[in-house]
């Protein structure tokens, strides 16, 4: 029964549908109606006409706005990554980091990147350690999987991953040249353009000379703001605490040089340690003010004073230490009231912040009273 009902639609034309949207618009023709009704009728019997027929096609009606914004958003939504996604794609960790950059997330850009590099180092060394295994060397195979299990630590987890995915963006080179151009001019932004890039980001070393530049380049901005409405204040405060470093590094030689016999033998003298501790950081006070006065290109007016330190230091030193104390930039909100060095986390002290070093040598040497430069928080 049922194969007998069937054996019509079997054997039947290819399969056509009623279009219900063209009802009206084709005229009927009888080639286009593959199911003839059973009982003809002539035209003048006043019937209504059938529809038209015609092969089923993907067709937008004409009133149809497509939405290509909710369209974009769906294709988006697809394509965009997962952690599980990038955890193995180098491809697609590089672009990943490559959108860290822009939006700023330099410290998360690095992990993403090194994690990218190390997947690369694996990849390659799993295949060595394929060849050793196919000639018999499995010993040396053993060792790789030994470097493979110890570099696979190093990879970021799918936690961090997930964290680099999400949406936000943090301070950009731009943010920084559009405040200089909004306080200070469309020529001032020039010269921060010309100042501050980064460079083509392809290793990992590329995005740690960012941070620098990045570090830098936040440092230019807050102290142009700070010269730009303090600009008088900038100059007495920082000579002042110069000449009072050159002073102190002045007596440590005189005391240095007349113990200097006695030196070797002094190694269990706690005094003289903990003021040989201290003079490092004495120093590198200093060597923070230097830099932001080079920095922003004032050095001219300090010129002697600098050179003076420099001097002094390098006798001491040759004294007592062979290392140099060493400078970080860091990137932060708080600027020191005294070296100007941007920090993440300076201790308050009368309403601005501070290097514990800082204003230990400020309260000890230079002045009872504190330091004249106002500060507030970092790009407010
Ligand atoms: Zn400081």
């Amino acid at each position: 029964m049922m194969d007998e009902e069937f054996t019509d639609f079997k054997s039947g034309d290819p399969v056509h549908d009623i279009d219900l949207l063209d009802m009206t618009s084709h005229p009927k023709s009888p080639t286009q109606n593959p199911f003839p009704p059973k009982f003809s009728f002539s035209s003048s019997e006043g019937l209504p006409k059938l529809p038209a027929l015609k092969k089923k096609s993907f067709l937008f009606p004409l009133d149809l706005e497509l939405n290509t914004t909710n369209l974009l958003e769906i294709i988006t939504t697809e394509s965009k990554p997962t952690p599980w996604s990038l955890i193995e794609n180098i491809e697609g960790l590089n672009t990943r980091c490559k959108s860290l950059v822009d939006k700023g997330r330099l410290s998360q850009a690095l992990c993403c990147k090194k994690h990218a590099e190390t997947l690369g180092e694996i990849q390659k060394i799993k295949e060595t350690k394929r060849i050793a295994t196919e000639r018999g060397d499995y010993e040396t195979a053993i060792q790789y999987r030994n470097i493979i299990a110890q570099l696979e630590k190093q990879l970021s987890t799918v936690e961090e991953i997930d964290d680099w995915l999400k949406d936000h963006k943090e301070t950009t080179l731009q943010d920084l040249c559009d405040q200089i151009v909004q306080e200070q001019g469309e020529d001032m932004g020039k010269v921060f353009k010309s100042k501050f890039f980064f460079p083509d980001i392809k290793k990992s070393t590329d995005i740690e000379l960012a941070q620098t530049i990045m570090a830098q380049a936040q440092q230019y901005t807050s102290v142009k703001h700070i010269l730009n409405e303090q600009p008088g204040k900038f100059q007495t405060q920082s000579k002042l605490i110069l000449d009072k470093i050159n002073e102190e590094l002045c007596k440590a030689m005189r005391i240095l040089f007349k113990i200097k016999p006695l030196l070797p033998t002094m190694d269990k003298d706690e005094d003289l340690q903990v003021y040989l501790k201290a003079l490092p950081e004495v120093f590198l006070v200093g060597e923070r003010l230097r830099k932001v006065i080079q920095l922003v290109g004032i050095e001219k007016e300090f010129k002697e004073i600098l050179a003076e330190i420099q001097l002094n230091w390098d006798e001491i030193r040759d004294l007592v230490w062979k290392v140099e104390g060493k400078i970080r930039y860091e990137t932060g909100e708080f600027v020191c009231g005294i070296c100007l060095f941007a920090n993440k986390g300076l201790p308050m002290l009368c309403s601005s912040y501070f290097h514990v070093t800082c204003i230990n040598f400020w309260i000890n040497r230079v002045s009872v009273e504190p330091p004249h430069l106002v500060i507030g928080n970092n790009f407010n």
